[in-house]
């Protein structure tokens, strides 16, 4: 386990088997007795954090909590390993995630995308992949909303997935926010539901832009990410991410004076994407074309998008 902060904030790293996908962060708060995020699945890891917890003189029965930043497979894997007593604090929803009926609605709602049979492919293909469901009998999750604890405050945060919330730790002043701001890359996820309606949820790209500016006002110094290392430049990420925000929903406009289909636009903006992944590609793209259509600039007609006609 490596000490980030001395003998306060450990980081413990995992990445998916077999994938060359990025490593995806665990921390452990000493004093606090806490642990933020679950990494990917994994037994194996989960021994080793085991033995690396005990290395530090801590063993995991000791854990007061697990707190969980957001939904996604790779905060959330081990979950089922841990002994049941311990506390799981997250956003509530959380349950709706891990269950089959969100299986169940994700598969429902893939042809409201307008993708091409290939395209299909590629989301159900990355889907299997992320098959929460088998962790839904775990335990249920308590509302982080309930959680008191010296030193620590929790919020909701919009805007990287529909669980998305953020801890603080109160003295160090530094901020997790899992997924939310990642130095190089920002996405949403494309087949995130609406737990209340079964929809895809459209409103993830117009939170995020909300909840970056309610970020830039939080008293943190610190920022401590689901994947890469501790930032310290919190202004200048944040401001980094508005300016690409605004830059991708310029281009899409410019593009868009000719209407095209989703994929088209997909390949201009982020071209070369695909390679890394497609399903973060779309991802991307089509929450950005949700944003410009919620700000009435652009239009959905039959299959493509459009610079939305203003009415005389
Ligand atoms: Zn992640």
């Amino acid at each position: 386990m490596e000490e980030i902060i001395e003998d306060r904030l450990y980081r413990f790293k995992v990445r998916k088997k077999n994938v060359n996908s990025s490593e995806a962060n665990i921390y452990f708060l000493k004093k606090e007795q806490i642990l933020i995020d679950a990494g990917y699945e994994s037994y194996d890891d989960y021994i080793r954090l085991n033995k690396e917890l005990s290395n530090i003189g801590f063993h995991i029965e000791q854990i007061q909590a697990i707190i969980i930043t957001h939904h996604h497979s790779d905060h959330i894997g081990m979950l089922q390993y841990f002994p049941r007593y311990i506390p799981i604090i997250a956003h509530p929803d959380l349950n709706y995630y891990i269950s089959s009926r969100n299986n169940g609605d994700i598969k429902n709602s893939i042809p409201d995308l307008g993708l091409s049979t290939e395209e299909e492919m590629q989301i159900k293909k990355h889907l299997i992949s992320f098959d929460l469901s088998k962790l839904g009998v775990i335990k249920s999750i308590q509302d982080f909303r309930g959680f008191r604890m010296k030193n620590i405050s929790i919020f909701e945060l919009s805007g990287h997935s529909s669980t998305d919330i953020g801890i603080i730790l109160e003295d160090l002043k530094i901020a997790f926010t899992g997924d939310f701001l990642l130095e190089k890359i920002f996405f949403d996820s494309i087949v995130d539901i609406d737990p209340r309606t079964g929809q895809l949820n459209r409103k993830l790209k117009i939170k995020f832009k909300k909840n970056l500016l309610m970020m830039r006002k939080q008293g943190f110094n610190f920022l401590a990410p689901g994947h890469g290392d501790l930032i310290t430049t919190k202004k200048n990420l944040i401001d980094m991410k508005l300016k690409r925000l605004s830059k991708y929903c310029n281009r899409a406009t410019h593009l868009l004076n000719t209407p095209l289909e989703l994929n088209q636009i997909a390949k201009k903006i982020l071209p070369g994407f695909e390679k890394y992944s497609l399903f973060l590609q779309f991802s991307e793209v089509y929450l950005l074309l949700e944003l410009l259509i919620q700000q009435n600039k652009i239009e959905k007609v039959g299959g493509v998008f459009k610079i939305r006609e203003q009415s005389s």
